[in-house]
């Protein structure tokens, strides 16, 4: 496998062709951003971080039949992925009420959601990525509601998988995001998940253990990030 050239470059993430027309290599580095970029800052090790424990949770998935865009692992910041087409929609999946929920609909923090919520948000930066319903996604083409059915199903399986794997390690799964692509017709789930993409409390303490951290300067970024990779790849 040779490196390419880049073919994209995100807020968190850097993708490289391959001399293989279908696969992309991964590159996680480690800036941060918030509050649709307007917050910006570097987290130690973060891309390091991020990709172990992206690539252990897509093998996870993987294993329980949730199909991915994880090939293997490459190095300490890069995973080969199969090169996708993103759908331009943010899925995301609440456990208990917090960060924009709460603005939104005026909830208690913390509150209990069961069964899990899921909702989806319009990839769109300029437009600060609006919630949006299955109806915008029809109207706007952005998916078909077949496909729209397979990404809300494919989300709860993946949070009915992740939920019990992070209480077993201590940790209460808040929230997450989810992005998808499409692969040969099929959904596959792509990007990452990650402390950046997820939200984790400890069941101990109550203390945040992902970006939060960073995007509410609580401090010990860079200890967390790795506490989490130990419970996760340790
Ligand atoms: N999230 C993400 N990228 C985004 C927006 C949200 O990974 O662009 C994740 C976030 O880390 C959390 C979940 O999606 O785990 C729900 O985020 P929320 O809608 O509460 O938005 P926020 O409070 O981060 O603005």
């Amino acid at each position: 496998m040779t490196q390419g050239d880049m073919l994209y470059e995100g807020k968190a993430k850097k993708i490289f062709l391959t001399d293989k027309a279908d696969e992309v290599v991964q590159y996680f580095k480690d800036d941060a951003t918030a509050f649709n970029a307007q917050k910006k800052g570097t987290v130690l090790e973060k891309g390091i971080v991020n990709n172990k424990i992206s690539s252990r949770l897509f093998e996870l998935l993987e294993h329980a039949g949730v199909a991915t865009h994880f090939i293997k692992n490459l190095s300490d910041r890069e995973m080969l992925a199969r090169r996708v087409t993103i759908l331009p929609i943010e899925v995301v999946v609440r456990n208990r009420a917090t960060g924009s929920i709460i603005k939104r609909l005026g909830l208690e923090e913390g509150l209990v959601i069961d069964p899990p919520l899921v909702e989806f948000f319009y990839k769109d930066d300029a437009l600060g990525d609006p919630l949006i319903t299955d109806d915008h996604v029809r109207m706007m083409n952005l998916a078909t509601p077949d496909q729209v059915a397979r990404l809300k199903n494919l989300s709860l399986k993946i949070n009915e998988v992740l939920k019990p794997f992070f209480q077993e390690r201590g940790m209460m799964l808040v929230d997450f995001k989810l992005e998808f692509g499409l692969w040969n017709g099929e959904i596959l789930l792509a990007d990452e998940i990650s402390p950046d993409t997820c939200r984790f409390w400890d069941i101990k303490t109550g203390e945040r253990m992902d970006k939060d951290r960073f995007r509410k300067d609580l401090g010990r970024i860079e200890e967390t990030y790795q506490e989490v990779l130990k419970r996760v790849c340790g």
